[in-house]
């Protein structure tokens, strides 16, 4: 079996690995680096420079350099938020179209960029290794969706490789922890802090598998957001007016240098050569001048770490370890604040900016065959369902369900002679489907029936990357349709944590308004069949009878005008009961009228059955 290489495509640095004589392997480029900047600067003329030599451009020619281009991959221009908007090179940005970004007067999208990299990490490889590589696996945070998955999915097709699979960025770091420790049973944190975004996952290892029990995150908040406010403080501490670009990426490049070494020091001295014209400046930074301007940043954090340990049922006591990932985990006010959200010290065994490629490479060595007896399992971050009548949300796989898995459920028709069934799929943790996102939608045609008649089984695959594969089958007819959903576009990435937080803060009013329509369905189809029933079976009941139906109809009517969701199941129920004896009349019509038509019918003249098979 050939090769396969593992990627860690990360925000500000991207790695590249290979198993040898059964070790995890990470590979250095021509001058014996091995993590390469993700970054791409855009000469006049000649190709791209991708890495290290981008980034030495980058304070010359900001508008012309990108970096963090992974924050935008899979991302729609009306989803941007400001602080996103916040780089030297322009973003392009149409609403319900692609984000782009512009350097050089070219216009990329941000797979287009993360390919120029994945491109040298692939060249560098291979001269390293003095063969080619043409398979890998590759990570992306946790909380990545559909959009983003497929788009860095493609990012690695553009550089030339087949790309063997999708691995969360905090299991890939948990494998590479994990490897070592294939005998014991244990629970573990991991908490992964990088330039870009936040991941915290809860994982369960048992004898060599790994089960990740609940995700949780941001993929909108990493040291890029403390660097953000470091340029704003220290910009207004050294120049009176706005910063030019090229001195906004000078003070940026000083102040993460500066946040580096802060993470080692107490105190330090910030020196940008010839920053105002001739002028050079220089001033001291304190590491709790540091710790102050972080903080808010890294308190963020907290939540989401909390949620996940929620969503795992599991109490902080309940770990047995907390990993550390992502170049953030190197700040001491990080380590000091994780520490208190789990009530014990991290575990910093792993290189911070490593442990995930090593991983990744773990993981492809699984795939190769050079490591076996190790099984990876993920969740869904978010729940997956379809909208049904009444545009309720009907949850197929709920969050945080293990993958790859398969789910379904049957449904029928809400209408007569419906002809089609229109499938919308949905992500989200609203009970109302307008309010969770739309992944997309096809309709289903099958023959003209009564309502409730027709069963239309829908079934959700997640496959092990992730991707949604949607199908629908008409039982009767058997005729179905398949749908994968992975358009780069069509999903809202919005943060999942803004997602969760909403729920939480809707539940109530979304859980009433669940409620009453489920009952307002129910009292429609229920003053619908009862209308029918007493015309049908006028001769059957006595007036009195009737009389009475009719008056628990009437005050369902009114309870239905009212809003009272109380007074509404009431009605519900009263009209239920007392209609127990018609349904029961209607049943034995309906048995009588069944065993009539089993009796052989004469082919003749005029009658109607006859025709049917000429026709
Ligand atoms: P990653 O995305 O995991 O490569 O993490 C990159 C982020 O970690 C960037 O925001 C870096 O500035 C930050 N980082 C890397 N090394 C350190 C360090 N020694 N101290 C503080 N932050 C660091």
């Amino acid at each position: 079996m050939s090769d396969i290489v593992g990627i860690d495509l990360g925000t500000t640095n991207s790695l590249i690995g290979i198993m040898e004589a059964g070790f995890p392997i990470l590979l250095a480029d021509a001058n014996g680096e091995r993590l390469t900047p993700s970054v791409v600067h855009v000469p006049p003329t000649g190709e791209p420079l991708v890495g290290r030599p981008a980034t030495r451009m980058r304070p010359l020619n900001p508008a012309a350099t990108i970096y963090s281009a992974k924050r935008f991959i899979g991302v729609r221009g009306d989803e941007l938020q400001s602080e996103d908007a916040d780089v030297s090179y322009k973003l392009v940005r149409g609403r319900g179209e692609p984000v782009r970004l512009c350097a050089g007067g070219v216009d990329y999208l941000p797979a287009e960029v993360a390919a120029f990299v994945l491109r040298k990490l692939k060249g560098d490889a291979e001269a390293a290794l003095g063969r080619t590589v043409s398979r890998a696996v590759i990570t992306v945070p946790a909380y990545f969706n559909d959009a983003q998955r497929s788009a860095t999915k493609r990012a690695g097709e553009l550089a030339g490789f087949t790309v063997e699979r999708i691995v969360n960025e905090p299991t890939a770091a948990a494998l590479a922890y994990g490897l070592h420790q294939l005998t014991s049973r244990a629970k573990i944190a991991v908490y992964d802090f990088g330039g870009g975004t936040f991941d915290v996952s809860i994982l369960e290892l048992n004898k060599g598998v790994f089960e990740v029990l609940a995700t949780n995150g941001n993929t909108r908040l990493g040291g890029d957001d403390i660097d953000s406010l470091l340029i704003a403080e220290c910009g207004a501490r050294i120049l009176d007016g706005a910063l030019s670009p090229e001195q906004r990426a000078a003070l940026r490049d000083a102040v993460v240098d500066a946040k580096h070494r802060l993470s080692s020091d107490d105190e330090i001295a910030v020196n940008l050569p010839f920053f105002a014209g001739p002028e050079s400046v220089s001033f001291t930074m304190t590491r709790s001048e540091l710790d102050e301007l972080s903080r808010p940043v890294i308190e963020r954090t907290r939540a989401h770490c909390r949620r996940a340990l929620a969503d795992a049922k599991l109490a902080p006591a309940d770990l047995d370890d907390v990993i550390l990932v992502g170049g953030v985990t190197r700040m001491p006010l990080v380590r000091n604040i994780v520490a208190d959200i789990f009530g014990r010290i991290p575990n910093v065994s792993q290189n911070p900016d490593e442990a995930v490629a090593l991983g990744a490479t773990i993981q492809a060595g699984i795939l190769s065959g050079a490591v076996r007896d190790v099984l990876l399992l993920d969740v869904t971050p978010l729940s997956l369902g379809i909208e049904t009548f009444g545009g309720l949300m009907n949850v197929i796989i709920p969050r945080n369900s293990t993958i790859p898995l398969k789910a379904g459920e049957m449904f029928t028709t809400a209408v007569n002679n419906q002809r089609v069934m229109r499938i919308k799929v949905l992500q989200g943790e609203r009970e109302m489907a307008r309010d969770n996102w739309p992944l997309g939608e096809f309709e289903l045609e099958f023959e003209p029936a009564p309502k409730g008649v027709a069963r239309v089984g829908v079934q959700f695959e997640l496959d092990a990357n992730g991707l949604l594969h949607v199908l629908a089958r008409d039982t009767k007819t058997g005729y179905e349709k398949i749908v994968e959903i992975n358009s780069a576009v069509d999903v809202s990435d919005e943060a999942v944590e803004a997602m969760i937080a909403e729920s939480l803060e809707h539940a109530f009013d979304d859980m009433s308004e669940r409620a009453w329509t489920e009952a307002k369905l129910k009292a429609d189809e229920m003053a619908g069949a009862v209308e029918t029933a007493l015309g049908v079976l006028v001769h059957q009941i006595s007036a009195e009878e009737a009389t009475r139906i009719e008056g628990l109809l009437t005050e369902l009517r009114a309870a239905l005008a009212s809003g009272e969701l109380q007074r509404l199941k009431q009605a519900n129920a009263a009209l239920d009961k007392a209609t127990e004896p018609l349904a029961a009349m209607l049943l034995q019509r309906a048995i009588a009228d069944a065993e009539a038509s089993l009796a052989p019918q004469r082919i003749g003249p005029g009658v109607a059955a006859a025709g049917a098979g000429e026709g």
